[in-house]
């Protein structure tokens, strides 16, 4: 085997909008399984779910109070009191005039009930087992929650291709949805190449870094909702690299970072090819993250979409945030996200100064600051810098041609997406 550094020409660079278009027409259908409700947090519904229960089930109480009639309350006469339902039992008696039943919160309306008095508007007198209303305000069907107010048994309560957050977790359920239909999770193999790397627990000698990419990787992908596979670190040698190549191939998705430029020992471009890998681009117009190249490879089986991400970790999130996430997304959810533009605006609290000819996506802090959304582009020395990263929780994008921005400016903001 021989593979040559990558050091042809640089073809035509490709925007970022343009680079979007490639990737996303090649993302696969989803595909289907279930998962069981405590596990579902984070996945994508497959299907439409519906709800198998009227909510309520029943009329029922939304306070502690008293169940009555409201022509009792034109009288200031005292209530005779039937008995006291609580939240999981039934009402034995009507309510009828000149009675009342003591209920709790979530317990079913008696029949005849007209509306129900909170017990802070009633004085009740054990001795005689009576109850006074102090309060004439409500109106017929104050304080009764109707049954079937909230849903409907039948109906949809969640959309096929809805992220499950936690709120989904409590509707799922409401409605007895304990095996989930979900979006099967694409595997994501990661390898991150360079001799200069280490593992994390070790202290780097003369020339070595710690291997901070594949904890980075992982937990972005963990976060997007795929599954991680971390193959290790790639060293810069023709055999070994290709070897864990076709490991990764195995994955519906393959993630390299570094060895995607034009140095002597960036092999990454020339083994995928080898590997057969097809490049559908090479170098974005973007600034970190030029270096990204993407291909893809099939064979019978299945398709793998490959992406060499520059070995500089925020280049390597720059890239992941555009182009990698929505990626995942879009593979579970089976739409194909048109535009991955930043459409948040925000007002600039610093100058800045966009140098070059490459639109930028720089670490920011976006906060809601005296009533409206203010960014503050953060000190930031460049694609190997994570420290500023830790201030940040969203890209601020400067677009060309080069100039300077003013203070109190409106301008593009990407949040993170976790
Ligand atoms: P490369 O594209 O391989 O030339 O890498 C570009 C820069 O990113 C070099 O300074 C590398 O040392 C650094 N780098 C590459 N891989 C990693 C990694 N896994 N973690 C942290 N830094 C990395
Ligand atoms: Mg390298």
């Amino acid at each position: 085997m021989s593979a040559l550094p990558n050091t042809r020409a640089t073809l035509h660079m490709i925007s970022v909008s343009q680079a979007w278009h490639e990737i996303s027409q090649r993302i696969p259908q989803p595909t289907s399984s279930t998962c069981p409700l405590a596990k579902a947090l984070g996945r994508f519904t497959a299907t439409d779910i519906q709800s198998d229960i009227d909510s309520p089930p029943f009329d029922k109480s939304v306070v502690d109070g008293f169940a009555i009639r409201l022509a009792d309350l034109q009288s200031s006469q005292t209530l005779l009191i039937n008995e006291t339902v609580h939240a999981g039992q039934t009402p034995t008696q009507p309510v009828k005039t000149g009675t009342a039943t003591q209920i709790m919160t979530g317990a079913p309306i008696p029949a005849g009930t007209e509306a129900v008095v909170m017990i802070e508007d009633c004085t009740v007198n054990l001795a005689s087992n009576t109850v006074a209303v102090h309060n004439t305000t409500v109106t017929l069907g104050s304080h009764i929650m109707q049954q079937g107010k909230s849903l409907s048994c039948g109906n949809v309560v969640i959309a096929a291709g809805s992220k499950i957050r936690p709120v989904e977790i409590g509707l799922l359920a409401e409605v007895g949805c304990a095996e989930v239909p979900v979006a099967t999770q694409p595997n994501v193999a990661i390898i991150c190449t360079g001799d200069e790397l280490v593992d994390v627990e070790q202290h780097p000698q003369a020339g070595q870094i710690r291997n901070s990419n594949e904890a980075l990787l992982i937990s972005l992908v963990t976060a997007s909702g795929g599954k991680a596979i971390p193959l290790g670190i790639g060293r810069d040698n023709e055999l070994e690299l290709f070897d864990k190549i076709q490991q990764g191939l195995q994955s519906d998705v393959l993630l390299l970072s570094g060895g995607v430029s034009m140095g002597e020992k960036d092999l990454v471009p020339a083994l995928l090819q080898q590997a057969h890998v097809t490049e559908v681009f090479h170098k974005v117009q973007l600034k970190p993250g030029k270096p990204l190249w993407f291909g893809q490879a099939e064979d019978r089986q299945q398709r793998t979409l490959v992406f060499g991400l520059p070995g500089n970790p925020v280049s390597s999130l720059v890239c992941y945030i555009l182009f990698v996430a929505p990626m995942i997304r879009a593979y579970q959810q089976g739409t194909r996200g048109d535009d991955i533009q930043p459409d948040s605006y925000a007002e600039l609290t610093a100058p800045h100064t966009l140098h070059g000819d490459r639109p930028t996506y720089h670490p920011g802090r976006l906060d809601w600051i005296s009533g409206k959304w203010s960014v503050t582009p953060l000190p930031w020395s460049g694609s190997a810098d994570q420290q500023a990263l830790a201030q940040a929780n969203c890209l601020v994008f400067f677009q060309p041609p080069q100039r300077e921005y003013d203070v109190g400016e409106q301008i593009s903001v990407l949040p993170f997406p976790w």
